[in-house]
């Protein structure tokens, strides 16, 4: 019997994608925690929000745990890339634990900015997600009552504040482009004093990600997010594309992808979020592959040359 021929199918492949200089960053340190300090390091909350990279540093010593009260004596603890609320460094103090601190750099701007703004005795309305570790992490960052968290045009027109001449605004750095300037936009003409540091606090990453996905979007059949349920930016990725029309689904692996979905589908758009490393963008051309006769471009939109220091310590590691 002779082979049936491959069905075509045409790869656009976003560029940047996947791992930012803060995830890097991150993982960095745990290993080179694990390098200088020997196995168990404990890490509070997921290093970054992919499986993948856990279980990778779970194979060489890391123990990942939700709090504080979970790591033992003795033993060093690496708060992860989305930042910690004061309290934890504090307790970890307290206790005599020696701690290493990868929140990304960016994320460590928008505390400083806060701390700033309360102490210049500004409210604050910060633009994020509910109950996502990097929300939790900047509003421990000024005394409780002193920020307001916003998620929608129709959380602004809802907002109470104690003065409305008297208010700054931040925001959370995986938010999407697009819903964060209709936010700010309903903001400012709410309250037109509201002030800000800068236009908005969305990294580099999160802008450069989402752009390329939009470069991709509509030449697409369906995009392909490379990414975790739990991961903020990954779910923008998402949201992204489905807005310039394009259907799109998240997959953390290249096992969950279900080629049923690619039946109707001639190009298909991949990109990976922030916390994805390249290999699973690799493993899920590779599985395509076994079904496909693939072809594959890179569509880039930019160029990252971004790398952010090594905590005090580790650089010479
Ligand atoms: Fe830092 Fe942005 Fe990466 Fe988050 S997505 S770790 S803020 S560079």
């Amino acid at each position: 019997m002779t082979e049936q021929p491959k069905k075509t199918l045409e790869l656009l492949i976003a560029a940047p994608r996947g791992f930012c200089a803060g995830v890097d960053r991150a993982i960095r340190i745990v290993e080179l925690a694990i390098e200088r300090y020997g196995a168990p390091v404990y890490v509070r909350h997921e290093i970054v929000h992919n499986k993948f990279v856990v279980d990778s540093l779970k194979a060489k010593g890391a123990v990942f745990v939700e709090t504080l009260d979970d790591v033992p004596d003795g033993v060093p603890v690496v708060f992860s890339a989305h930042g910690v609320p004061k309290a934890v460094p504090a307790k970890a103090e307290q206790r005599g634990l020696s701690y290493l601190d990868a929140t990304c750099p960016l994320v460590s701007k928008v505390h400083r900015q806060a701390e700033r703004l309360v102490a210049a005795g500004r409210h604050i309305v910060f633009i994020g997600h509910a109950g996502h570790p990097e929300v939790i992490g900047t509003f421990g960052q000024v005394p409780e009552g002193d920020m307001t968290l916003v998620e929608t045009v129709k959380d602004v027109e809802d907002l109470a504040v104690p003065d409305p001449d008297n208010l700054a605004f931040l925001t959370q750095t995986t938010l999407s482009v697009d819903d964060t300037a209709a936010v700010l936009a309903a903001l400012r003409a709410r309250f037109p004093n509201i002030i800000a540091p800068q236009a908005d606090d969305i990294c580099y990453a999160t802008t450069n990600r989402q752009t390329a996905v939009k470069a991709i979007a509509a030449a697409c059949d369906l995009m392909l997010v490379i990414g975790a349920p739990n991961s903020s930016n990954s779910l923008r990725l998402v949201e992204v594309a489905e807005r310039e029309g394009t259907p799109a689904r998240l997959i953390q692996r290249a096992a969950e992808l279900d080629f049923g979905w690619l039946a109707s589908v001639g190009t298909l758009g991949i990109t990976a979020g922030a916390s994805a490393p390249e290999i699973l963008v690799r493993e899920v051309v590779d599985h395509l592959a076994t079904r496909f006769a693939v072809t594959e471009r890179e569509v880039e939109t930019t160029r990252e040359s971004i790398a952010f220091k090594l905590p005090r310590g580790l650089e010479a590691a």
